[in-house]
């Protein structure tokens, strides 16, 4: 009998590997203590040296970047997309939201299994991995889901599912309700590895609120869902988890008692890291009273205070990634009245300029923080943080850092445009990104006057 070889956890579309220089950029990257102006030399999608400005020779057809003024950046992984396949395609596929995530910066994406079908069995999830050899031009790890059919009861194949290369577990979108299901769930997660992605909500708390339970919603009259709601389930989940010894990762953190609860976990040797998304970050329910539904989504848009707590615990660590759950959603499912709309927004093409814009250029974050928010999100799934260091593989994203553009403008790669920053100006813009050592996206402008370089 054959050995079954393992599975990747991560997949793309295969392609040429890059060979180039990039001249005289601003190369950060805090994880190997490295911030200065270098030639970086890409060689065979591999980076092959970091030479000081102007010493760097190129690989014979190599493409010379002229990167004078710009940054360069680990590229960014993202722990929570939807990719909507199977099954949801009128709102994204893996071809146009992984286009989305090259245009981010992003060098890996890791997809929801909120499907339809969802991906609760090893046929599933085959047949979205082989997809991805010929769709994903960033690659993508998938994690299946914990319980058949996401109802709640009873348990998917969790072992064959690992061996059939989920990176985890999650029924994101829904909570696991029931905390005998997941205590089960758990120890099997230490069986099979992997990691259980939760998202935090008790639905009896919840109800049907399509907003966060505060002033704004009394003033709107909205049905509210309380902070409670997700902290409640947080404290339960890390108590379960510290007492199965199993590994969990929080999903989309709103609420200060929610970041408490982790601080309180973690301190108390729970194995267990959590992501916030950039809208949490950077918006609060004020932008309800719009009655826009761009600015509906699940877990919702909190307070102020519930804001600053998400900053702090980003900066000191509480909050270990940023994570767009990047939800695309067809036009006709969000214009309409808040609270029929859908829940979600999109958020791979301009994580980093919301942040940059709002959080480091103001000087509440620092940009070598923001970076190792951006490039851990892979770590909870084993899949180790992006280096810019010789040997590695080309995982890089340059930045034109002080670049002003509008949200929107030129339209968007991912299928959908329900973004809660369209019209936005930001600053900082992606020009290119290399993931897994092909180049996976270059903004049109940059790369005539990138062409016009090698051509000089
Ligand atoms: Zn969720
Ligand atoms: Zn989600």
């Amino acid at each position: 009998m054959m050995m079954a070889k393992p599975s990747p956890a991560l997949l793309q579309r295969p392609g040429d590997a890059a060979e180039m220089v990039i001249r005289g950029a601003r190369v950060l990257d805090p994880r190997a203590d490295l911030d200065a102006v270098r030639d970086i030399v890409v060689r065979g999608g591999e980076i092959a040296e970091l030479a000081e400005p102007g010493a760097a020779e190129a690989p014979a057809g190599a493409e010379s970047v002229g990167g004078v003024g710009l940054l360069v950046l680990p590229a960014f992984v993202d722990p929570h997309v939807h990719l909507r396949v199977p099954g949801q395609e009128h709102k994204e596929d893996l071809e146009t939201g992984t286009r989305a995530a090259a245009a981010g910066g992003y060098c890996a994406v890791i997809a929801m299994a909120n499907t339809e079908p969802p991906i609760d069995s090893a046929a599933v999830l085959g047949s979205v991995r082989e997809r991805a050899l010929f769709e994903a031009s960033v690659p993508v790890g998938f994690v299946a889901n914990v319980t058949q059919g996401m109802a709640g009861g009873e348990l998917t194949e969790m072992a064959e599912l690992r061996e059939a290369g989920a990176v985890g577990f999650s029924d994101d979108g829904l909570p696991i309700r029931s905390a005998r299901v997941l205590r089960r769930a758990l120890q099997y997660q230490r069986l099979s590895g992997g990691v259980i992605a939760l998202h935090e909500e008790d639905p009896d708390l919840s109800g049907d609120g399509v907003m966060h339970e505060g002033e704004v919603s009394a003033v709107l009259g909205l049905a509210g869902v309380p902070a409670v709601s997700e902290s409640t389930m947080i404290a339960r989940d890390c108590s379960l988890a510290l007492y199965e010894r199993a590994r969990i990762h929080i999903q989309h953190l709103s609420a200060r008692a929610s970041v408490e609860e982790v601080a309180r976990a973690k301190a108390a040797g729970v194995e267990v890291t959590c992501e916030a998304s950039p809208h949490h970050l950077t918006l609060t329910d004020e932008a309800v009273r719009s009655l826009d539904a761009g600015f509906k989504m699940n877990p919702p848009l909190r307070s102020e205070d519930d804001r600053q707590a998400l900053i702090e615990g980003l900066r000191d660590g509480t909050i270990d990634c940023v994570a767009t759950d990047h939800a695309p959603h067809a036009p006709e499912e969000k214009e309409v009245p808040f609270e029929q709309a859908a829940m979600g927004v999109t958020g791979l093409e301009k994580a980093f300029a919301v942040l940059h814009t709002e959080l480091v250029l103001p000087g509440v974050l620092e940009l070598e923080t923001l970076v190792e928010r951006m490039t851990f999100g892979g770590e909870p799934f084993g899949i180790p943080a992006p280096r810019i260091e010789p040997g590695a593989p080309a995982n890089l994203v340059l930045i034109d850092p002080a670049k002003e553009w509008v949200v929107g403008e030129d339209g968007y790669e991912s299928r959908a445009f329900n973004s809660c920053f369209a019209g936005r100006t930001l600053t900082g813009r992606v020009l290119m990104t290399v993931a897994a050592g092909q180049v996976a996206y270059r903004r049109r402008s940059f790369a005539i006057s990138a062409a016009a370089e090698v051509a000089g």
